[in-house]
């Protein structure tokens, strides 16, 4: 158990203090762990992984703060092509898919390069280039804080759907302990279905290149377009896209397309406007400034880094600034990707 910042835990490194903090290495640990942990009348202690999804706020959380740090990776064969993939909670989501790819398992080759570990990743339905968790997601065993005990939960219980589920509705409630797939056994991808893929492979839509190809070009359009998370990098305080792409009706659909703006159906079948193009259609663009020590990174408008002594306050004012300026400009709402986390002034508390 120890005793630092929530800044220390996060990709942004901003946030306050920590009551305590309880870094959770070996599974066999848990039962331990949960003995030690000092919930102070709330009904869940926080967890993080890599704490590269999340605003911690300046006065920190007065509770225990969890990190998952559990590693580990079983496969078992379920028949001729599927193959079961269990993983730690804490595991990095980028080794599990470059582990998958070297093992010709198709299912979550367009994933590589997201930061963060497997147990988040269910969190907000963790996708990319046409590809999601829920696409490969068969259950997971979660600690659940009301009842004390493990529970498995199958996929369809997860209620995932773009960058949201259960869990990120009701933070904390449960704790993700290990996520199972299940993986193709293939030679070939999933069909790419995304243009900048499709591109990027030199490929047509709905072809099926072998799955460490797609993985690598998959790296290679993030690092281009400034997707991967540098740590020594300029644009190292940053928590990827802030805002998610909104839900759009059908008429501002047709006018906002019409303007150049890419839209796409969600795997819900919303519409999406992209919040990137917004953003720049209200004159936002790469390395602008929006407020003191709050910039948009060197490669995009949507993602933002936090620099000198900026305060997590500082940085959601920027969020606020940002969206009404959409707002008022477009009438569309752009609403936040990453969760809030500890206390924040007369509303947030978790
Ligand atoms: C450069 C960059 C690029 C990114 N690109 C993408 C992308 O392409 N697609 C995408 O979807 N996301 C992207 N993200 C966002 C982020 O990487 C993902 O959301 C990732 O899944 C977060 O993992 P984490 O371990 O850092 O989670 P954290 O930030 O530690 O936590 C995120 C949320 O999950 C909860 N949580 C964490 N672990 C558990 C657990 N074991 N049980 C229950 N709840 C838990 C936390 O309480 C918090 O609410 C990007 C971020 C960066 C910095």
């Amino acid at each position: 158990m120890a005793h630092c910042t929530l800044a220390s835990l996060t990709t942004l490194r901003l946030g306050g203090p920590a009551g305590h903090i309880i870094t959770v290495s070996d599974p066999a640990d848990w039962t331990d762990a949960i003995r030690t942990i000092d919930l102070r009348g709330e009904e869940a202690p926080v967890v993080l992984g890599h704490g590269s999804n999340v605003i911690a706020s300046d006065a920190g959380h007065l509770g225990t703060v969890v990190v998952m740090n559990t590693r580990g990776i079983t496969a078992t064969r379920v028949d001729r092509s599927t193959v079961e993939v269990t993983v730690q909670a804490g595991h990095p989501l980028s080794d599990l898919v470059r582990w998958a790819a070297a093992e010709d398992l198709a299912g979550m080759e367009c994933l590589a390069g997201i930061p963060g570990t497997v147990g988040a990743a269910p969190v907000q339905n963790a996708g990319a280039y046409g590809q999601q968790i829920s696409d490969a997601l068969d259950r997971l065993t979660v600690w659940d804080w009301k009842t004390g005990r493990l529970r498995t939960l199958p996929a369809e219980a997860c209620r995932l759907r773009h960058r949201g589920s259960r869990f990120k509705g009701s933070p904390g409630y449960w704790t993700i302990l290990n996520v199972t797939f299940h993986l193709i056994r293939a030679k070939r991808a999933a069909p790419v279905t995304y243009r900048p893929l499709a591109d990027e492979l030199g490929v047509p839509i709905g072809t099926r290149p072998p799955v460490p190809e797609v993985a690598g070009a998959v790296l290679a359009n993030r690092y281009r377009r400034g997707l991967l998370l540098d740590r020594n990098g300029p644009d190292a305080r940053q928590v990827g896209s802030v805002f998610l792409n909104p839900p759009v009706t059908a008429d501002q659909a047709a006018r906002w397309s019409a303007a150049g703006c890419p839209v796409h159906h969600d795997s819900d079948g919303q519409l999406r406007a992209s919040a990137g193009w917004l953003l720049e259609h209200v004159g936002c663009h790469p390395g602008e400034e929006v407020t003191d020590g709050v910039r948009c990174s060197n490669q995009r408008a949507l993602t933002l880094t936090a620099h000198s002594r900026v305060t997590a306050t500082g940085f959601t004012r920027a969020l606020t600034l940002l969206s009404d300026r959409v707002k008022t400009a477009t009438g569309v709402n752009l609403r936040p990707e990453p969760v809030a986390i500890g206390i924040w002034p007369d509303t947030t508390d978790g």
